[in-house]
This record gives C-alpha cells, structure tokens and sequence, in this order.
C-alpha cells in the first residue's frame, strides 16, 4: 500500500506572513504526507514554528566552495529539509539543467540524506508529437542507470504544458502515463516499480483533485499555484480519503 502525498511548491512565491498562517493551520491528513517545498530563505523559519516534511526546491550539485548565490544539500540539512525537489520543468527550461547534472544534484543529497522528489514530464510539442514515453525514458534511465532509483524515491510527473496553466491533464491520461513510468521502472526493478510514489502536478485545484486522486497509479500530487492558498491546499489534501 502506498502513502499519497501531498507536496507543496512555492516556487519563488510566499513569504515570512504564509508560513507563519501555515504553522498557526497545521494542515493534517490521517491518510496522505504533506510535504512543504519551500524557498530556501523560509525553511528555518518553516521548521522552527513546527512544520513538518520541509522540501527544498533546488541544490547546488557542488558540495561547497565558490559558487556564488547557490545552496548546499548540507545547508539544506541544516536548515531542517528532509525533502527536495530535483529536475522541476522551470529549472530544466530557465536554468538548461539536464539528467546529468540533476544526477550530480541527486548524489549530493543522498549524501545528506533528503529524499528526492524528482520532476519528469514532456512539453507540449513533445505531448503533441506523441513522444511522451521516450521522454520520460531519456529523463528516468540515467537515473536507473546511476541507482539513484529507490523505493523511497518520489517522482513528480509534470505535463509541462499543465503546469501553471489551469489545464490539467485528465485524469485517464495522467493515470496511463503514471503506469508507464511504472513500466519503466520495473524493467530494474518490479519491486521499486510497485512501491514507488508517483506524483501528478500540473494544474492540481480543488475541483479536479478528487477525480486525479481515484486513479490507482496516482499516488499524490505536487502543487504549484494552489499550495499557496490554505483553504483550498486542505481541500486538495482531503482528496485523499
Ligand atoms: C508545479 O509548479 O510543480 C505545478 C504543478 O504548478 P501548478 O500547480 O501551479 O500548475
């Protein structure tokens, strides 16, 4: 049986105010783990006030030293992050990372010991040449191949073309395309692929959560735009009954 999760992403939004309005909420669920992705500069403040399952957003994949404006995954640590997000389509489009430096970024973590979330999805010009598998294939393999892969890995699939755009993917789509990220998977190994948390994110709002969270292979969500508002996170979270 796996436990949904329900993963915040800020991204660069939030501030000192929502976090504390989170905190005095404390926001629960008996069946599914709210996970909080935060901007790194909020982090401390997040756990100090009782947060739990803090995510980072991003890391450096250098372990220290001169690399002006970037964050460690020890500094994350130390911040109280046990969660971070990897390969978020932003980065992938804005910062031009790829799996071989979000491979980088993943050692650096398992060093500190924070779970991975990491980010996979195709674009829309790839969804509409109908080459989404072998996208999710480029994105995962390395990954496999490097054993980065565990059953306490969560991966985060994200059309990116549902991403912020209030066009959610249905969910029969979402649901075929988490099986074949299984299927994927399974080809190293059948065990990691039937435990593995899959996430959905794109457009995830209150009204179209519980349909999503019927699916059998959608284990969770990442949530961009409404994680930023109480009332209706809670109501996403409460798609998990
Ligand atoms: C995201 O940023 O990961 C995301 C899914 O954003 P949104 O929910 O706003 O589409």
């Amino acid at each position: 049986m796996r436990k949904s999760i329900v993963a915040a992403n800020w991204k660069m939004n939030g501030n000192s105010q929502l976090v504390a309005d989170f905190a005095q909420t404390q926001l629960q669920s008996n069946v599914a783990e709210i996970i909080y992705g935060l901007p790194a500069i909020l982090i401390s403040q997040a756990k100090s006030l009782g947060l739990k399952n803090i995510a980072g957003e991003d890391v450096s994949a250098n372990k220290n030293g001169a690399f002006t404006g970037e964050i460690s995954a020890v500094m994350l640590k130390e911040q109280g992050a046990e969660f971070c997000i990897i390969g978020h389509s932003e980065r992938r489009q804005y910062h031009g990372e790829n799996e071989k430096l979000l491979a980088e970024k993943w050692a650096r973590l398992n060093e500190e010991n924070i779970a991975v979330i990491y980010c996979i999805g195709e674009t829309e010009a790839e969804y509409d040449a109908g080459i989404t598998k072998s996208v999710l294939e480029r994105q995962l393999n390395p990954m496999l191949a490097a054993g980065l892969i565990d059953e306490n890995t969560v991966i985060a699939y994200e059309p990116v073309w549902a991403i912020g755009t209030g066009k959610a993917a249905t969910a029969e789509y979402a649901e075929k395309t988490h099986q074949e990220i299984r299927e994927i998977i399974s080809r190293q190994s059948a065990d990691v692929a039937s435990k593995i948390r899959i996430l959905y994110g794109g457009s995830v709002k209150a009204n179209n959560a519980e349909e999503l969270a019927n699916m059998e292979n959608i284990d969770g969500f990442l949530v961009g735009g409404a994680s930023l508002k109480i009332n209706e996170f809670k109501q996403i979270i409460e798609a998990f009954k």
